[in-house]
Order: structure tokens, then sequence, then C-alpha cells
């Protein structure tokens, strides 16, 4: 199913004329098995033994690529960490709040939120967000050790 993924993104890239690097399918490969939505910096870490001249600003360079392209998108939170999701299907997120790691939350779409906000405040509400909030199993245990 991840492969499947993979080739349809690849097909994408290939169909927008985008040349398929080996430093660019890394990337790519890297969000579509991540579950935790790394950062710029982690996907740059988890590839520099493999790709010891690839710089931050390539990994930058095409994560702005395959959002552009809609393979891709950007969780910002306020502070200039954005994370990579590279799930597309509407869904809702759980962030550690030791470690910033996000998991993905499934749960039906809250379409009813959206229509209630639209007919309360006039508003046409073009999506919204949800977030939780709370700590990683690994986050938990960490502390456990250190106050034990
Ligand atoms: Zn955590
Ligand atoms: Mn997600």
């Amino acid at each position: 199913m991840k492969d499947d993924k993979l080739q349809i993104a690849i097909e994408t890239l290939k169909k927008s004329g985008v040349r398929i690097t080996p430093q660019r399918h890394a990337v790519l490969e890297c969000l579509l098995t991540s579950k935790t939505h790394p950062t710029a910096d982690e996907i740059y870490k988890s590839l520099k033994d493999k790709f010891p001249n690839m710089s931050v600003a390539t990994v930058y360079n095409n994560l702005r690529i395959l959002k552009d392209l809609g393979l891709v998108r950007e969780l910002t939170y306020g502070d200039d960490s954005s994370r990579f999701d590279s799930n597309m299907r509407e869904h809702y997120h759980i962030i550690c709040e030791d470690c910033g790691k996000i998991v993905d939350f499934h749960y039906p779409t809250l379409d009813e939120i959206e229509s209630l906000a639209q007919k309360v405040s006039g508003f046409e509400i073009s999506h919204h967000r949800m977030e939780l909030y709370g700590k990683c199993e690994e986050c938990a245990t960490a502390k456990e050790k250190v106050t034990q």
C-alpha cells in the first residue's frame, strides 16, 4: 500500500515534468513512510548519511515542489518549524506537547460544525482544523523513568 502511494506520487511528478532525482525520491519516500509528520530538518537528518552532499535547502526545495503538486501538505503551528504530512485525506491530529510529534487521528469529519459556524457567524466556512494535545507514549514513559 505504501509502495502504491509512492508509485502514484512518482507518476504525478513525472506527469508534471519534474525530474526524479535520488534525493527527491528519498524525501518523498521518507514522508510517505513516516507516521510522525517530520520537519524539514528531521528529514534532512534522516537522509544525510545516505546523501552526504545534500543540503537542508535541497530538502526544503523538494518539499516545496511536492507541496505545490498537492502530494504533501504543510502543517504550520505559529512557530518556524513546519511539519509535513503526506496523508491528503481529511483527518485530525494528536500532538505531543513534549517532543512535538504529530500522529493522525481518523474520525468522521465534523461537517456539522462547519454548517453551524456558518449559520451563527455568517462566514462562508472553507475548512476547519482540529488538534488534540497530550503526551505520546514514549514521552510519558521517559518521564516515569526520570521520576523513579
Ligand atoms: Zn512525545
Ligand atoms: Mn496527518
